[in-house]
């Protein structure tokens, strides 16, 4: 997609700092990150959602990755969030299909934040 910022970081035409990259995905630090480790994963092939039809092996890549961040962050053993916001009512602002992967900090128990 011409104008996606994430596949323009996949495409490395925006910047970004990378943790890494495989075939399948790339992983990079979220910009405004809302946790000590915040990062992201993206399919490197463009899927807008998790309603995207995208094929078993590219979910498999992504929570692998999910999985390899954490280590390479050093927060497997304390533990961490993978989190998909897919749509609407998830808030989902980057059209791009993306895993956060959150942790370096205890965090509660709750995960739904609803508005009203
Ligand atoms: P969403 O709410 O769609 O699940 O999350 C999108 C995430 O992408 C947000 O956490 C936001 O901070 C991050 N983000 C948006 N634009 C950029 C960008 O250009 N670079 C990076 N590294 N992260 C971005
Ligand atoms: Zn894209």
């Amino acid at each position: 997609m011409e104008r996606c910022i994430f596949c323009m970081i996949a495409r490395g035409e925006l910047e970004a700092r990378k943790v890494l990259e495989n075939d399948d995905v790339i992983a990079f630090d979220d910009i405004a990150p809302q946790a000590p480790v915040h990062t992201l994963i993206i399919p490197k092939v463009h899927y807008q959602s998790m309603e995207s039809n995208l094929p078993l092996g590219s979910l498999a890549a992504l929570f692998t990755a999910a999985r390899e961040v954490a280590r390479i962050k050093d927060i497997a053993d304390s533990g961490y969030r993978v989190i998909v916001n897919n749509g609407r009512d998830a808030n989902q602002t980057v059209q791009h299909l993306h895993v956060h992967v959150m942790g370096g900090k205890h965090m509660s128990h709750g995960m739904v934040n609803f508005e009203d």
